[in-house]
């Protein structure tokens, strides 16, 4: 039998039927996806070129064929295969796409349309934005975790539960805001994002923001923060500080402040996100009051 000799129905049911059991044990000890531990970029894998014998043996003998063998080498550019932009960024470009969209919904179905990212293939959802797009305040964490996949809906799950508590505090909710993500996929098992997938997906989230047009941002979190100042500097040193993020032509005023998962872990810190949060404040009043 060959690999492309049919199976016998008998045959093909059982071969289905092994297969439905060893997705239902999978299924039981919570294997949900095929994957690694971490994250492998395979465009960076440079492909191997096809073997060829290297110098004739020792004692073959010198045939004119092997005296031509060998020959001087080519110069080593001409025997090095041409090696192709494999990156992500250049087989799947995603700045011209994020450009074209000229409305939230353009740019949410240019996200949907987008296979550039191996992160969609293992969420549930496209985890898009919540609250109103015309709010002078817009919210970016960092990505999406198990139950914002679920509901596709950004901060629902614990932190996003201390997140509106803390907008509560300062007179404000998810229809005052407008809140999304660096990423708009699941990192499997909450795996922080990869900074291949930040810079891949950045276009989009920069679209995001001159699309939605808020007057202030809050940058919450040190992966929302360095991704978009383009700074390696920790969310330590830069909480409370209102910074300007230039996108183009575009200015917008931004405060990076602590993630609410981080103040979960460590609530010692709250009063110093509850610092930026009163500085939040004072800033829309202050722009509300300019308008009068
Ligand atoms: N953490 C984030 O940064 N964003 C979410 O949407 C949920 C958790």
């Amino acid at each position: 039998m060959t690999a492309n000799t049919p199976l016998s129905p008998q045959a093909e049911a059982d071969l289905q039927a092994a297969w439905r059991e060893v997705a239902r044990w999978h299924a039981e000890v919570g294997v949900d996806a095929a994957m690694l531990d971490a994250p492998r970029n395979r465009y960076e894998e440079t492909p191997q070129p096809p073997w060829r014998p290297s110098a004739p043996p020792a004692h073959a003998p010198q045939t004119p064929a092997s005296a031509s063998a060998a020959a001087p080498p080519p110069p080593r550019e001409e025997r090095q295969p041409k090696r192709r932009d494999n990156t992500p960024e250049a087989l799947f470009p995603a700045s011209p796409l994020a450009e074209a969209a000229s409305s939230l919904e353009e740019l949410r179905a240019a996200l949907e349309a987008f296979d550039g990212c191996d992160l969609k293939r293992t969420a549930r959802s496209l985890v898009f934005a919540d609250g109103n797009p015309a709010a002078s305040v817009m919210l970016i964490g960092e990505a999406p975790g198990a139950e914002e996949d679920k509901q596709g809906l950004p901060f629902v799950g614990r932190s996003g539960q201390l997140l509106d508590r803390m907008l509560a505090a300062i007179g404000l909710d998810r229809s005052t805001v407008y809140i999304t993500n660096i990423l708009p996929w699941r990192p499997h098992g909450n795996r922080a994002p990869s900074t291949e997938e930040i810079a891949l997906l950045l276009p989009f989230v920069e679209r995001h923001i001159l699309l939605a047009a808020p007057e202030v941002i809050l940058l919450v979190g040190g992966i929302a923060a360095k991704s978009l100042l383009g700074v390696p500097t920790g969310i330590m040193r830069l909480r409370g500080t209102w910074v300007t993020l230039r996108l183009g032509e575009r200015e917008f005023p931004a405060l990076p402040t602590f993630h609410p998962a981080y103040l979960l872990r460590r609530p010692q810190d709250k009063a110093l996100a509850w610092r930026d949060f009163l500085s939040l404040q004072h800033r829309l009043a202050e722009l509300s009051a300019a308008k009068e």
